[in-house]
C-alpha cells in the first residue's frame, strides 16, 4: 500500500497567508508518517537549519534516528519567505573559527547532491557615499546609491533548496512529521537522571523520547527556546517585481546578476531572478515576541505602510522602474541577538539539547552551513563555538 502524500507541492504557508504570499515554489510533499516512539534525535522546526541538520545527521550517521516536527508545512518561517542572498559570514562580519560560509555551503550541497540554482557573482554593496566611479548601480534613494564594493556571495532558489534539503533527508530515512507543533518539551529535572534519561518531545498530542534535541524554530516558540526576552523577533517585508527584459536590467545595474544590500540607511536589499523580476527587501514590523508576530497582519497597520514606502521608493530608483509592477508583497520572521551573532549554544535546561539561530537577515547561506555543523555537534564529533552563547 502507497504512504498517501499529505499535501502536493505548495506555492503557500498555510497558518501564515496573513503574511502574504512569498514567490518561491516548495516541490516536495511530505508522506504522512506517525510519530516515532523514540528517536535518538529530535529536531524542532522544518527551515533551513532544521532540515540541514538532519539531512547532515543521517548524511554523517545513517544508524542514528531522527525526526523532524513542523508547526506547520516545510518552509512555512523564514526558509520559505527569504530574499534568497546566500552571503558570506555572519550578519556580525567573521566569527572566531566560524570558517569560509559559502564554501562550506557549496560543499554540503555537493555532498548532498542538491540543486537550487547557487550562483556566486559576488554582491554589491551599495551606500550613499564613497560610491565606486564606475558603479554599474546609480539609484536615487535619501542620495545617490552607488556600488561601495564587490563582497562574495550571490543568490540561490529559496523554494529548491528547502524542497532539496527535505527530499535527502527523507530519502535517508528522517522522519519529517508536518503539522505537529512541539509544545512542551519534559526536562527531567531531577539529578539523578538528567544525564542519561531521554527528553520527551510532545508535539501534536503524541510524545517522542529523544536523546537529544535541535531547536531550529528561530524567531518563532521563543518560549520553548528560552530566548523569550533575550533576543528580539520581527517580520521584514520584501516585494517582487514584474520580471524585466536584459536592456532594463542593464539600465538599472542588475544585468550580472549580483545581489545587493546597503550598507548605510535607509536600508535596502534586493537580487534579481532567472526570469528577470527583482525581489526588493526593506522595513521591519516590531513584535513583543512570537506570538504577536504570529499575529501581524501584512495588509494593515505598520506593515501596510511600510509596504507604500517600499513601492514609493523602488519606483524613484530608476526612471526605468517608473512604472513597474509589483507582482508580490510578502513579510517572514526574522531574529536579532543583542550583538548580531547567532546565538548557538546548549539550552538553558539541558546539555543534551542545542539552540540555533537569530541570524538576523544573514542566515541563507548561514543557517545551512551551521545547521550542518550542529548535527556534528549532536553526534559529539565537534564542539559548539564561543561566540554561540548569550551573556547571563
Ligand atoms: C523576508 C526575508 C528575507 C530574507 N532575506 C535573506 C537573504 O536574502 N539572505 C540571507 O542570508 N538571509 C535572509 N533572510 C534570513 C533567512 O531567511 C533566515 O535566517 C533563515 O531562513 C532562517 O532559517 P531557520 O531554519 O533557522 O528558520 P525558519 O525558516 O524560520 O524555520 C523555523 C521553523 O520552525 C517552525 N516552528 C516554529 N515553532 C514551532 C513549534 N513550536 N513546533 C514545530 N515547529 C515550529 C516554523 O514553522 C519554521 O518552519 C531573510 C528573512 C526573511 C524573513
Amino acid at each position: 500500500m502507497s504512504i498517501p502524500k499529505s499535501h502536493s507541492a505548495q506555492p503557500l504557508n498555510s497558518l501564515h497567508s496573513h503574511w502574504g504570499a512569498p514567490p518561491w515554489h516548495i516541490d516536495f510533499a511530505i508522506r504522512n508518517k506517525p510519530v516515532p516512539p523514540s528517536v535518538d534525535f529530535a529536531i524542532i522546526g522544518a527551515g533551513f537549519t532544521g532540515l540541514a541538520a538532519a539531512a547532515w545527521l543521517r548524511h554523517l550517521a545513517p544508524e542514528k534516528s531522527v525526526a523532524v516536527f513542523e508547526v506547520d508545512r516545510i518552509g512555512a518561517g523564514a526558509s520559505g519567505r527569504t530574499g534568497g542572498m546566500a552571503l558570506a559570514e555572519s550578519a556580525a562580519g567573521d566569527l572566531p573559527s566560524l570558517g569560509n560560509v559559502l564554501a562550506g555551503l557549496e560543499r554540503i550541497l555537493a555532498e548532498l547532491d542538491i540543486d537550487c540554482d547557487l550562483s556566486l557573482p559576488g554582491a554589491f554593496e551599495i551606500g550613499r557615499s564613497k560610491g565606486l566611479k564606475n558603479s554599474p548601480i546609480q539609484w536615487t534613494d535619501s542620495g545617490t546609491l552607488r556600488v561601495v564594493k564587490k563582497v562574495p556571495g550571490g543568490t540561490l532558489d529559496p523554494g529548491k533548496l528547502v524542497a532539496g534539503l527535505a527530499r535527502v533527508a527523507d530519502e535517508r530515512g528522517a522522519t519529517i512529521i508536518e503539522s505537529h507543533p512541539v509544545t512542551h518539551i519534559e526536562w527531567h529535572r531531577s539529578p539523578v537522571v538528567r544525564a542519561a534519561a531521554p527528553l520527551v518531545v510532545h508535539a501534536g498530542g503524541s510524545r517522542c523520547s529523544a536523546g537529544k534535541i535541535l531547536f531550529a524554530t528561530n524567531a518563532l516558540a521563543l518560549e520553548l527556546t528560552g530566548l523569550a526576552g533575550r533576543a528580539e523577533p520581527k517580520l521584514t517585508l520584501a516585494v517582487l517585481t514584474e520580471p524585466m527584459d536584459e536592456k532594463r536590467l542593464e539600465a538599472i545595474g542588475l544585468a550580472g546578476g549580483n545581489p545587493f544590500y546597503t550598507v548605510d540607511l535607509p536600508y535596502l536589499w534586493g537580487r534579481c531572478r532567472r526570469d528577470g523580476s527583482v525581489v526588493f527587501g526593506a522595513g521591519l514590523v516590531d513584535a513583543d515576541d512570537s506570538r504577536d508576530l504570529r499575529q501581524i497582519d501584512i495588509t494593515t497597520g505598520d506593515a501596510r505602510n511600510l509596504f507604500e514606502s517600499i513601492e514609493r521608493r523602488i519606483r524613484n530608483l530608476h526612471p526605468a522602474l517608473r512604472e513597474i509592477g509589483i507582482t508580490h508583497r510578502w513579510g517572514g520572521p526574522i531574529l536579532f541577538r543583542e550583538n548580531w551573532r547567532p546565538v548557538f549554544m546548549p539550552h538553558p535546561q539541558s546539555r543534551n539539547a542545542i539552540v540555533l539561530g537569530a541570524y538576523a537577515g544573514h542566515g541563507v547561506a548561514l543557517s545551512v552551513y551551521l545547521g550542518a555543523w550542529a548535527a556534528e555537534a549532536l553526534l559529539g564529533r565537534r564542539k559548539l563555538p564561543s561566540w554561540g552563547s548569550l551573556r547571563k
